[in-house]
């Protein structure tokens, strides 16, 4: 109790894997809320965290860096609280269930702008009417992305982009035909026959129609020859 979260992270948690940058910090479970790089001298205590607008919960934190989209994130949690809920109070059985629809919808790249306001909205609502805990909080994770990262919200909403390269629907995979060594490694690994070029002679190129983005090909591809945008 106290100690702050950079502490935490940076001291004994030894920092972030392959010095990724941070991006935040998901404190009390999939209740809880995120705290954002600006908030990294706030000392680890119930009332700070409340504060910051998450909370002590079960205890537990789980860092985020860049690689993680963090719309991805609240719709995960949001899968995890439909999961849970026992259905006896409808805000929480029904509301949760059109919360992980809209979340969805956006990781789709079929939000809109009103979908931001429903999320506002239908979260306000569960939070004063559920019966318990579990459905008080449970658009936590929602809330506090949409203030922290609102801008991550309106890149799906808007350009249809996911910049950390986790929505699917939002990604697809290239090869750089410069770096490309023509070795094929890539389509010999890939599930979908999808990649296609000549050994020795011809640079590969995916096929965007038959590509299921799996990612195998990228981290397979020994000149970093492919990316994904
Ligand atoms: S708020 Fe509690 S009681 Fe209501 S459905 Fe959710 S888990 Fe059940
Ligand atoms: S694995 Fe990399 S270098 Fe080899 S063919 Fe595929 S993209 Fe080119
Ligand atoms: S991402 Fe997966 S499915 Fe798509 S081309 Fe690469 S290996 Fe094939």
């Amino acid at each position: 109790m106290g100690t702050t979260l950079r502490t935490l992270i940076f001291d004994i948690g030894g920092g972030i894997q392959n010095d990724k940058k941070f991006q935040a910090i998901q404190t009390g479970g999939p209740s809880g809320g995120c705290l954002t790089t600006d908030e990294l001298d706030v000392p680890i205590d119930y009332d700070s965290l409340i504060a910051h607008g998450s909370m002590m919960g079960s205890g537990g934190a789980i860092v985020m860096d860049e690689d993680n989209c963090m719309v991805d994130v609240a719709k995960f949690y949001m899968q995890f609280i439909c999961d849970e809920s026992c259905g006896k109070c409808s805000q929480c059985r029904i509301g949760t269930k059109r919360l992980l629809e809209i979340m969805t919808r956006i990781t789709d790249g079929k939000g809109t702008m009103e979908d931001l306001d429903k999320l506002e909205a239908l979260s306000q609502s569960i939070k004063v009417g559920a019966l318990c805990g579990l459905g008080q909080t449970a658009a936590n994770p929602i809330l506090s992305t949409l203030s922290k990262f609102h801008d991550v919200y309106i890149r799906h909403i808007v350009d249809k982009k996911c910049d950390a390269g986790v929505c699917k629907k939002l990604i697809s995979y290239h090869i750089d035909p410069n770096k490309c060594r023509k070795c094929s490694l890539c389509a010999r690994n890939c599930p979908v026959g999808a990649i296609t070029g000549v050994v020795g002679k011809e640079a590969f190129v995916i096929d965007e129609k038959k590509c299921i983005k799996c990612g195998t090909c990228m981290a397979g591809c020994h000149f970093n020859a492919i990316y994904k945008e």
